[in-house]
């Protein structure tokens, strides 16, 4: 897993605003992003170990140790739903 920090999500985050990818919500921390470039589909999973958070995704960029737009892009779905979480417990 690559570890999210400022820096290493900086670039991802740019690419992101830009492609805007779909994001589907498969289970607890668990995520398909659509890719904007085909028509593949990559399933991101996130960890928090010791307070830092963690993601990896499917695809190429992410394998070889870099943070993709689509770590990105399920990454802001999944703050946007644990603050619905929060809301409603
Ligand atoms: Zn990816």
């Amino acid at each position: 897993m690559i570890k999210l920090t400022t820096e290493s999500t900086a670039k991802a985050i740019e690419r992101c605003r830009q492609l805007k990818p779909r994001v589907r919500f498969i289970a607890d921390r668990t995520f398909s992003v659509q890719s904007a470039n085909n028509s593949n589909s990559y399933t991101v999973r996130f960890d928090v170990k010791d307070g830092e958070k963690f993601g990896l995704c499917e695809c190429k960029a992410s394998e070889r140790g870099f943070v993709c737009y689509h770590i990105i892009g399920a990454a802001t779905a999944n703050i946007y739903r644990q603050g619905l979480k929060r809301q409603t417990a």
